[in-house]
């Protein structure tokens, strides 16, 4: 109990006042008992890397959306608790028909995958007529059933490449698909009009803000962010890839973080010698992504206890989106 309870403090110490934990002991209670829960129905907790830090530590996994992707399909757990957002948790039915999928608020959604819908792709579709279409994990399985391959920010760039074909469409994320079309000039790449609000939020100024207080310090960013601000970190990579870039930057004490809050719970355990501080020149209010913040200990703990929200998946569109999903997770990351 007191390894979780200080699990929960390190939380506590790297992330926005609001949303520290008030008390740690409570919540170390509530992880036991999820923890119990879980083993008594053969169930599997798989938590993004944006979940809030104390369902993090409630997990068997954290990872990104690839990572718990690969995750789930390893599993040999009758039951998987999806602590993400609703096309997460989606995913992984595709992925695991057999299995219950259960997500515990259907009110995380996703604003990304939201901004496509199949009649909106089927429009982008007749437009560009003789284009492969890439799609972005963060999408309804409606979209991916109508895409040819999916990927996520951590492959995103190989799967491009990997296509031997010259004309895409890439959907839904426009910064991410631009930053992609800089990495692979030789194709021609369309971007949809898509954005993750709580990325696309932050502009160059807001870290030139923060860089003002630490002049020294390594920016990385998502490749969801803007332009301007891409322009101006050392690293862009997914998640996970974040987890991994510190170590490229050895003699670095201080890490300007360009991706949602929470993830700084990860690189903070990881890395307890450093400092990781949101990129946003504020107090870590805009990067800040709602939908994943509806997931708590006690939404998890009544899914457990209650067996909901159960994701399903029509097979009409589960069949060609798992195919699109399986041609994704065969293209290893980035880097
Ligand atoms: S951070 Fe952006 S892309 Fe990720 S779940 Fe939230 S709204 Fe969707």
């Amino acid at each position: 109990m007191r390894a979780v309870e200080e699990a929960v403090v390190l939380a506590d110490q790297a992330i926005p006042g609001h949303w520290r934990v008030t008390d740690p002991r409570q919540a170390a209670r509530s992880i036991e008992e999820i923890r119990a829960l879980a083993g008594a129905r053969n169930a599997v907790l798989l938590a993004h890397n944006y979940q809030l830090p104390e369902v993090q530590e409630a997990a068997d996994f954290v990872g990104d959306s690839l990572g718990l992707s690969l995750q789930a399909q390893k599993s040999d757990a009758a039951t998987i608790i999806f602590c993400g957002v609703h096309f997460m948790a989606e995913s992984a039915k595709i992925l695991n028909p057999e299995k219950t999928v259960l997500l515990p608020s259907l009110s995380a959604g996703c604003a990304l995958a939201d901004s496509i819908t199949p009649e909106s792709l089927l429009k982008w579709k007749e437009r560009y007529p003789g284009h492969t279409v890439v799609t972005y994990i963060n999408s309804s399985a409606e979209v991916k059933a109508l895409s040819d391959i999916c990927c996520t920010s951590a492959n995103a760039v190989s799967v491009v490449r990997s296509l031997p074909v010259d004309r895409i469409l890439f959907t839904p994320d426009r910064n991410l698909g631009r930053w992609v079309a800089r990495q692979v000039p030789e194709k021609e790449i369309v971007v949809y009009d898509g954005v993750c609000p709580t990325h696309d939020v932050l502009r160059d100024a807001s870290v030139d803000r923060a860089r003002l207080d630490y002049p020294d310090a390594v920016v990385i960013a998502h490749p969801e962010c803007r332009e301007d601000v891409l322009a101006m970190a050392d690293e862009i990579c997914s998640t996970s890839g974040m987890l991994d870039a510190v170590r490229r930057h050895p003699e670095a004490r201080t890490f300007l973080i360009a991706t949602e809050w929470a993830l700084i719970h990860q690189l903070k355990k990881r890395y307890p010698d450093r400092q990781f501080i949101p990129a946003d020149g504020c107090i870590g209010c805009r990067l800040h992504c709602p939908y994943m913040k509806m997931i708590t200990l006690d939404t998890v703990g009544r899914s457990l206890r209650e067996n909901v929200f159960e994701i399903t998946v029509d097979p009409e569109d589960a069949i060609p989106a798992r195919r699109a999903l399986e041609r994704m997770m065969a293209v290893p990351r980035d880097r």
